[in-house]
């Protein structure tokens, strides 16, 4: 059929609407020609008839012993929720019809696809100064995105359905490729928001330390200037970036007053450039800001989100709650790195570690809003990053509120507060179970055994095969 088609109307799609049209002017070319109008009629009924009709989602039922649906801190008991394609349709007490399609959770307890604000899918652990430049001298881009992809993967099975993955470090825009690999279902991984390359004031980001003969790859773009920034911010955006981030102090010390004090990147002037340009182009500023200037040049210039925020001043706090401005505190990683860091020298790590804790106490106390977000990547994808949970709870959240930090709180953060974050109608399908209540052991939540994003099960019963 293909080959008559062609051969009399042209190789047209037969249902693309443009096709037609060009069917039909040259069948009404060949008019005079009877044979071939008699074919090409026959070809113009098929183009016209109704393409095949796609099957029908899929509708599966999910029937949780409890539930806990993001929106209350209440557990429902003997709940089915009801998938059909990628979104939830219906929750209810009802079981599920005799002869529907019924994952037994029945022993489990459900809770919201599990989000992580701040990844780094194309770092595998970098403890130590060699670890990060072993990674961007020895290891080609290509080699790196074969390595995210199994990140990606790890995250998705400890069941983190959606990540913001906060810039590549020297791996270019290959978090955008990898963005489009999952959503275009060639990968398994959670979906994703994406920072591209981030940037940083020149010779203030590794790779340093190398003679000034060699040119070295460095892990962010080097930005100066505030027409600089403007520039940058534009270059990423057009290469597909979700977020713009900015690293915007360095070389921390911890002053006598206990106090962790800086120095900053970007001036201020820099930064509201930055800012007001990303904003502009309706897109949101991330800050790593773990110190006294850069969290404060970072929340008076309006960033939406401060990364890492090991010490930030009562008045900046203040400042956050009236600006609508995140906290993304990454405590675990802190923790983990900090022996690592502290036998290479560096034992201001240590002292940080009580810092941190300390600013996170005062954020809560301030309400702050918090999300939940690790740094995972700076510590090696093998460690569930739920790990962060335990900690949070132990610097003073309830289990209510460090599972919110990961569900709407971190939704919202990621401005996609309709589509997931809480078990709903009309939102993804974005679910995990644990084995026992986490409200009672926050640390049920590094042992996710089943995973749903957007109605596919990518692990437990009913995978496709992904373990
Ligand atoms: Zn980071």
């Amino acid at each position: 059929m293909q080959t008559l088609q062609s051969f009399f109307c042209g190789s047209f799609p037969p249902q693309e609407k443009a096709a037609r049209y060009r069917l039909r002017l040259q069948c009404w070319a060949m008019k005079p020609f009877m044979a071939a109008a008699i074919v090409c009629l026959g070809t113009l009924a098929l183009a016209q008839a109704p393409a095949s009709q796609p099957a029908s989602p899929k509708t599966t039922y999910l029937r949780c012993g409890s539930l806990y649906d993001g929106k209350s801190d209440a557990a429902r008991k003997n709940i089915t929720v009801r998938a059909t394609g990628e979104k939830i349709d219906s929750i209810s007490e009802a079981a599920p019809a005799a002869g529907a399609d019924v994952i037994d959770l029945s022993r489990e307890v459900c809770v919201p696809g599990l989000i992580d604000t701040h990844t780094h899918v194309l770092l595998q652990g970098d403890i130590t100064a060699a670890d990060y430049d072993v990674q961007l001298l020895k290891e080609s881009t290509a080699y790196r995105t074969i390595l995210a992809t199994v990140s990606a993967r790890r995250a998705l099975g400890y069941g983190f359905t959606t990540i913001r993955d906060l810039e590549t470090e020297g791996a270019g825009y290959a978090d955008v490729d990898l963005r489009k690999a999952i959503s275009a279902g060639v990968i398994p991984g959670p979906r994703m928001k994406v920072a591209g390359r981030a940037m940083d004031v020149t010779g203030a980001y590794p790779l340093l330390g190398y003679s000034w003969e060699l040119k070295v790859p460095k892990g962010v773009q080097e930005v100066d200037g505030a027409d600089g920034g403007r520039k940058a911010v534009r270059e990423q955006i057009s290469n597909g970036v979700d977020w713009i981030k900015v690293y915007v102090d360095r070389s921390y010390f911890v002053r006598p007053d206990g106090v962790l004090d800086d120095v900053p990147t970007f001036t201020p002037d820099e930064l509201r450039a930055i800012v007001d340009e990303a904003h502009r182009e309706r897109h949101n500023v991330a800050a790593h800001a773990a110190a006294l200037n850069g969290v404060h040049n970072a929340v008076e210039a309006g960033v939406n989100s401060i990364e890492h925020g090991m010490y930030i001043s009562d008045a900046d706090l203040q400042t956050m709650v009236a600006k609508d401005i995140y906290y993304v505190p990454t405590l675990f990683v802190g923790e983990y790195v900090a022996q690592g860091r502290a036998a290479e020298g560096a034992h201001v790590w240590v002292d940080m570690i009580k810092i941190h804790e300390d600013t996170f106490r005062r954020a809560l106390k301030a309400g702050v809003k918090i999300a939940f977000g690790t740094d995972v990547g700076g510590f090696d994808w093998k460690i569930d990053p739920a790990k962060e949970f335990a900690i949070m709870v132990k610097y003073g959240m309830t289990p209510a509120q460090a599972l919110h930090a990961a569900n709407m709180s971190a939704a919202t953060l990621l401005g996609m507060q309709d589509q997931i974050g809480s078990i709903e109608p009309g939102k993804f399908a974005d679910i995990v179970a644990v084995p026992s209540d986490p409200m009672q052991d926050i640390q049920q939540l590094e042992k996710v055994d089943f995973v749903m994003k957007g109605g596919t099960v990518y692990r437990g019963q009913g995978s496709a095969g992904m373990q």
